[in-house]
C-alpha cells in the first residue's frame, strides 16, 4: 500500500487514503490556516492575507510583552495597532465550517486519535474536537507564565488600574494564549504534540503549506519513518513530494467526503 505520487483518479484517491486512515493503529491530524479560509479567516501571508492587510505584527512581541507587561495589556484590552484589531474583528466574527466539523465526525468514528492545529481561533473547540492541541494557542484563552494554567479570557477578572493581571494560583504574569514572535511554544502542549506524533502511524495534514516549525516536523517525521502521510491543500507544497497521497481541494469538500466514505467503511452495506 506504499506508493507515490501516480496520477489516479481523485475518487481512488479518496478511496485509499479513506482505506489507510482506517487501517492506521493511530492516526493524527495536523491543521493550519487552510482549514479555516472558509470560515472567513484569510491566512496571515499571501495576497488578502491578514499581514498584507493590515501590515505585520510586531516580531519581537514577546519580548514586548515580558519588558512592558502593563503596556501590552492596555493594547491587548483596547488594541490600537491595525494589525490586533483587524485580527480581532475577523476571529470574533468566525464560526467552525465543514472542515472542523467532519474532523470532529473523525475522531468520533475513531479514524483520528488526535489533533494538532497551528491555529489560534478556537475553531475545532467550536466544533467539538475533544483530543486537542492548540501549539500556538488560541485566542480566547489566557495563560500563566508561570504555572501555564488557562483561563477563560471573557470571564477572567481584570482591574484596569491595576495592570498586568497576576495568577490567582501562582501570582506570576498573566498573558493571552496566543503564542507570539519570539515566544517559545508552552513546554507541555510542545510535549503533548510529541507524544501523540511519536504514537502516531499515519497523519493527516490539512490546509498548512507545512513549512512552520515545529508543528511540520511532527508530519515529516511520521513519513521518514514510514508512516503514512495523507495530505490535503488546494495545491502541493513541501511536503507534497513526502505524502503516501496528495488530495488538492478545499478543506471542507474533501474532509466531508473522506468523513462519509469512512462512515460508511464503518457501517458496510
Ligand atoms: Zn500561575
Amino acid at each position: 500500500m506504499s506508493g507515490g505520487s501516480d496520477s489516479k483518479k481523485p475518487d481512488t484517491n479518496l478511496d485509499r487514503a479513506a482505506q489507510l486512515l482506517n487501517e492506521a493503529e493511530f492516526s493524527i491530524a495536523l491543521t493550519g490556516a487552510g482549514v479555516s479560509v472558509e470560515s472567513g479567516i484569510p491566512p496571515f501571508r499571501g495576497p488578502g492575507g491578514l499581514w498584507t492587510k493590515y501590515g505585520e505584527p510586531p516580531l519581537d512581541g514577546y519580548e514586548r510583552f515580558i519588558s512592558d507587561p502593563k503596556r501590552a495589556w492596555e493594547e491587548l484590552l483596547k488594541p490600537t495597532e491595525d494589525w490586533l484589531v483587524g485580527l480581532r474583528q475577523t476571529l470574533g466574527r468566525a464560526k467552525p465550517n465543514v472542515a472542523h466539523f467532519s474532523l470532529a465526525k473523525l475522531e468520533s468514528l475513531g479514524a483520528i486519535g488526535a489533533l494538532i492545529t497551528q491555529n489560534v481561533d478556537d475553531l475545532h473547540r467550536q466544533a467539538g474536537q475533544r483530543e486537542l492541541y492548540e501549539i500556538h494557542g488560541n485566542f480566547k484563552l489566557l495563560r500563566c507564565v508561570g504555572c501555564s494554567e488557562r483561563f477563560s479570557f471573557e470571564n477572567f477578572p481584570i482591574d484596569v488600574k491595576s495592570l498586568p493581571p497576576k495568577c490567582p494560583n501562582c501570582k506570576e504574569l498573566i498573558k493571552d494564549d496566543t503564542v507570539h514572535f519570539g515566544e517559545p511554544i508552552p513546554s507541555e502542549i510542545l510535549a503533548s504534540c510529541e507524544r501523540v506524533s511519536e504514537r502516531a502511524d499515519c497523519i493527516l495534514v490539512v490546509g498548512t503549506s507545512a513549512t512552520v516549525y515545529p508543528a511540520a516536523g511532527f508530519a515529516v517525521e511520521i513519513a521518514r519513518r514510514g508512516g503514512t502521510l495523507i495530505e490535503i491543500n488546494p495545491e502541493p507544497t513541501e511536503l507534497t513530494e513526502l505524502a503516501t497521497i496528495f488530495l488538492g481541494g478545499t478543506a471542507s469538500a474533501i474532509l466531508n467526503d473522506l468523513s462519509e466514505k469512512i462512515l460508511r467503511l464503518h457501517r458496510p452495506g
